[in-house]
């Protein structure tokens, strides 16, 4: 049977498809709530079979940029789904080509490459910097500085990038030609500089590390040595980048630009998709057999990427993000002064927002998760919140009710 009818299908796999459904199988390297599952979101919301309704603040991770089922994005990726989803990068992919003029368009880069995921972005880059030192007879320069409490992803030369001990530990036995130094020291990143250094590599806001902006005097530092020492700038915007702190890229905060700049997690809004985005002097250098994905810049990808492209470009996205931000950002400071046995301070850009707390963050998180309020949890005892990019007002304003009436009950 070549054809089997969608009937015959269903009736085949309802036969054979008695697997349990338990955690059993999988690896256990994640520990998600096991009295937890959600079936559905619409928005900001996501929704449990029993018809639960929690407040998304988590979004994935900085992923579902546009909340969930945006009716704009599953247009987009239903048409696609009924054209063609993968002919692989041995043939040209028209959206990709689209998707990556509208992105140089808007920041300061003239190539692209995609990937599928933020840590494949950043190999990308990684081996970009390496490889334009190369192409300009600069073989000795192989080493990238990277900055403590940095995240760069969990692939190994990410790992290596951000020098965590507890994700590098077991894992990273030699040298893998990064150099470490405190995030924010001038001084010691003035020192780590050798003739044998290719790049530096940030986060302009560190994510995991505890949503800390990078300061202005700080960044234009860091570009003032790569200039002096010709050094490639590369920034992890993988997190902070795309409309995440109010600026369609969160380098665009500062007045200075990367050569190398790494997006993932909101540009496919939920979708798998990365980017790695440079200039034309690194993007070059990465010639045919240099570097590849079967699977980066795949057509569905590409349609929810340009889809998230067209939401981000509305004239008053980023503006809003700037006000909703502000208006989060002061009521958390309210509660702060409210609630000072409990939290600490408030951080961040944007809707990319840092509560230090005094109690153990992850067991505030808890208690909101069963208050119906979903937040992260960063470095530095923060919570983490990222809630949709067009979150509404009232959401948001529900979100903080309900961290207060959290507050106020403990
Ligand atoms: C999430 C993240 C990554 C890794 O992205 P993955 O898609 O999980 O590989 C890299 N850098 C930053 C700043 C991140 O927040």
């Amino acid at each position: 049977m070549t054809n089997p009818t969608e009937s015959s299908l269903s009736q085949a796999s309802a036969l054979t498809d008695e697997a349990p459904v338990t955690r059993q199988s999988l690896w256990p390297n994640y520990a998600p709530p096991l009295d937890l599952v959600f079936s559905h979101g619409k928005g900001s919301e996501l929704f449990t079979e029993q018809g639960d309704a929690y407040l998304d603040f988590l979004s994935g991770i900085a992923v579902t940029s546009f909340g969930h089922a945006h009716p704009h994005l599953v247009s987009v990726l239903k048409q696609q789904a009924e054209k063609v989803w993968h002919v692989s990068n041995l043939f040209r992919i028209p959206s990709a080509e689209r998707l990556a003029s509208r992105l140089t368009q808007h920041c300061f880069a003239e190539r692209v490459f995609f990937a599928n995921s933020g840590t494949e972005a950043i190999e990308a880059g990684i081996k970009a910097v390496r490889g334009y030192q190369a192409a300009h007879g600069h073989t000795e320069r192989s080493r990238l500085i990277g900055f403590s409490d940095s995240f760069h992803g969990r692939t190994l030369a990410a790992l290596a990038a951000a020098g965590n001990k507890n994700h590098t530990r077991g894992f990273i036995p030699t040298d893998y030609g990064f150099d470490q130094v405190p995030w924010e020291d001038s001084s010691a990143l003035e020192a780590a500089i050798s003739d044998k250094t290719a790049g530096i590599i940030l986060e302009p806001v560190q994510g995991e590390g505890g949503i800390r902006p990078a300061s202005k005097e700080f960044m234009q530092h860091v570009k003032a040595l790569c200039d002096e020492h010709k050094l490639v700038l590369m920034f992890d915007e993988v997190q902070c980048g795309v409309g995440r702190t109010g600026k369609l890229f969160a380098h665009q905060h500062y007045g200075i630009t990367p050569d190398v700049m790494a997006l993932a997690k909101g540009l496919g809004g939920g979708f798998p998709i990365g980017a790695c985005v440079t200039t034309a002097a690194v993007g070059d250098a990465m010639v045919v057999g240099s570097h590849g994905s079967t699977f980066g810049g795949n057509p569905l990808a590409m349609a929810v990427g340009n889809g998230v492209m067209d939401l981000l470009l509305e004239p008053s996205l980023l503006d809003e993000v700037v006000d909703k931000g502000q208006h989060l950002q002061r009521r958390l400071h309210e509660l702060v002064e409210k609630f000072p046995d409990q939290l600490a301070s408030v951080h961040g850009k944007g809707l990319m927002v840092g509560v230090k707390c005094h109690a153990k963050n992850s067991e505030l998180a808890d208690r909101l998760r069963a208050n119906k309020l979903l937040v992260g949890t960063a470095g530095g005892n923060m919570l983490r919140l990222l809630p949709p990019l067009n979150v509404s007002n009232e959401h948001l304003d529900q979100g903080v009710d309900v961290l207060e009436q959290t507050l106020a009950a403990t």
